[in-house]
């Protein structure tokens, strides 16, 4: 992810070292990662000032192999969401938040998608749903019959769920704050055939030894 977000040192992918220490860097030492010709400019700012006529690479060439199911925006957008479960999760109480109900509504809203676009599951079915969120949740905000229909288009998510440095402790969250269109529909075959195992195998490790049925054939 460091990768994808461009917060790796440059200095470290191109020359394997850096003038500042890793502790004064603002940037990440950790990796492996190597391009000599990688262009600086445009790996920390997206664009770089000679454009075409640069003699550096504008594009990153070996992409490391934890990434290799990252193969077009939504897949990185949709990564980046990931992540931002993930965190919320862990720093909602120290939310400083105005609208609660207005951000539940949203991240549960995102957890749908999530679940919907990397679970495997039956055509047509929403056992799959029911299997790894909380039925009575996703209950109380739609019908099911209207469910599926609803998850083929696009949703706006939230901009802020997207950025990589949320301060949790500040009202980081506003209902009226920029929205981003995601259509969950557009990711990859190789990004989703990647969660699909990864969705197989904590049902298989987790939940069918307690009983719950697989919601695929
Ligand atoms: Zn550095
Ligand atoms: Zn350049």
């Amino acid at each position: 992810m460091l990768f994808w977000d461009r917060r790796l040192c440059v200095d470290m992918i191109t020359t394997e070292k850096c003038s500042k220490s890793s502790n004064q860097c603002r940037y990440e030492h950790q990796t492996s990662y190597r391009q000599t010709n990688l262009c600086p400019q445009w790996y920390t700012n997206n664009r770089c000032t000679f454009g075409e006529k640069c003699e550096d690479s504008h594009r990153l060439e070996g992409v490391p192999n934890e990434h290799r199911y990252i193969r077009t925006e939504t897949d990185a957008n949709v990564f980046k969401l990931l992540r931002f479960i993930r965190n919320f999760a862990g720093h909602y109480i120290e939310s400083v938040i105005h609208d609660q109900q207005e951000l539940y509504k949203n991240v549960l809203v995102v957890m749908v998608h999530l679940v919907h676009a990397l679970s495997r599951k039956n055509a047509g079915s929403i056992e799959h749903l029911n299997l790894f969120l909380e039925k009575s949740a996703v209950n109380q905000m739609i019908t099911e019959e209207n469910l599926l229909p609803e998850l083929d288009k696009p949703f706006s998510v939230p901009a802020i769920f997207f950025d990589r440095r949320l301060n949790y402790s500040a009202a980081w969250y506003r209902p009226t704050g920029n929205k981003r269109d995601l259509k969950f529909n557009q990711l990859s075959q190789a990004f989703v055939t990647y969660f699909n195992r990864i969705f197989v195998e904590y049902y298989q490790g987790r939940l069918r030894s307690r009983g719950a049925k697989s919601a695929w054939s």
